[in-house]
């Protein structure tokens, strides 16, 4: 009861990436950089297992964006024609690679990593992969004309890797939605269908992450302007209630979203962010607790994963350390109390 888990990324080190950014350059390169990858991954493994963690990841310190390097395995995608695009409705722009032809996946993009990690611990491990509506959201589209077209065609792709992933002994594949917390009505209209095309036939669990992003400066700012209560997960948590996928995360640290919208998922695994993201403290394991607290006037502890509120890749590797020793400890406490 009360298994805690991770959004899903966490800092790549000093010596592989350049840190506390979001697409921080690799500093290595050929094999180097691929034994790297590895020995990040195995580190994250055994921190995880130490601070006793009980849902693993990687850490996505394999890829250098949770989108980009998916989409580097993708054909259809011209990475030279770079389009200037407003990310998660004009938060912030990007200059994004942009689709000009038919969507393809030639061959598994993460499954030969997830092979790898998946021998390094007995513990369940997730993989986690972009979802179909934020990839839509990070790219540019000169071929589909619809933005529910070319979400579509991503969800199938990403189903062929996450077949292939189960396969490989993923427990829990995991599908992240930043963009279902802006775009409600695309949400409801097609977002939601294209997310079950994507977990279409899989086994093992399925889960969304859905959050207010990173704890990066313009993420930051953009919180300042939601006012005293967040609403946005109200408007889409009805058709998730009522859609396939078995786990949904919420981002409730140093949030302003209502305990109560927990209430609305009541057919749903809740992972219940109990650590930020940001740079700022390392949450001590009685506030980790206090946030489980919380969350248990809406929903039974067994149906409660406490996890980071998102991505941890822009913090600093030794305070997001701290913060998986917190967030075990935090659910420890309430454990006992139980
Ligand atoms: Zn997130």
């Amino acid at each position: 009861m009360l298994e805690t888990t991770l959004a899903g990324s966490l800092p790549r080190p000093v010596w592989l990436a350049e840190p506390e950014t979001l697409k921080g350059e690799w500093k290595l390169e050929g094999q180097e950089l691929e034994d790297g990858k590895r020995r990040a991954a195995r580190e994250w493994i055994r921190h995880q297992e130490e601070a006793g963690i009980d849902i693993l990841t990687d850490g996505e310190v394999f890829r250098q964006h949770f989108v980009h390097t998916f989409l580097e395995g993708i054909e259809g995608i011209d990475q030279d024609v770079k389009t200037l695009m407003g990310i998660r409705d004009n938060r912030y722009d990007l200059e994004v690679p942009t689709v000009t032809g038919k969507l393809s996946r030639p061959k598994p993009v993460h499954v030969e990593e997830f092979k790898y990690v998946r021998a390094l611990t007995d513990r369940p491990l997730k993989f986690t992969l972009p979802g179909p509506m934020t990839i839509c959201d990070t790219i540019a589209d000169a071929h589909y004309g619809k933005r529910a077209d070319m979400a579509m065609a991503f969800a199938e792709l990403l189903n062929a890797e996450a077949r292939e992933l189960e396969a490989a002994g993923a427990d829990i594949i995991q599908f992240d939605e930043p963009a279902f917390n802006v775009f409600f009505d695309d949400v409801n209209e097609w977002g939601i269908a294209t997310l079950e095309r994507a977990l279409e036939g899989l086994k093992c669990t399925t889960a969304v992450h859905i959050c207010y992003g990173y704890g990066i400066e313009e993420n930051i700012r953009w919180k300042e302007t939601l006012g005293d209560t967040w609403d946005q997960y109200e408007k889409i948590f009805p058709a998730l209630n009522a859609s396939k996928v078995q786990q949904i995360s919420l981002e409730c640290a140093d949030s302003h979203v209502p305990h109560s919208v927990m209430g609305i998922l009541k057919d749903k695994i809740l992972m219940v962010g109990a650590v930020a993201v940001t740079q700022d403290k390392v949450e001590t394991p009685e506030e980790v607790a206090q946030t489980i607290r919380s969350a248990m006037k809406y929903v039974d502890p067994e149906r409660i994963l406490p996890c980071t509120n998102c991505g941890m890749t822009p913090i600093s590797y030794d305070i997001a350390l701290g913060k998986l020793h917190s967030l075990a400890a935090g659910a420890a406490i309430v454990r006992a109390e139980l």
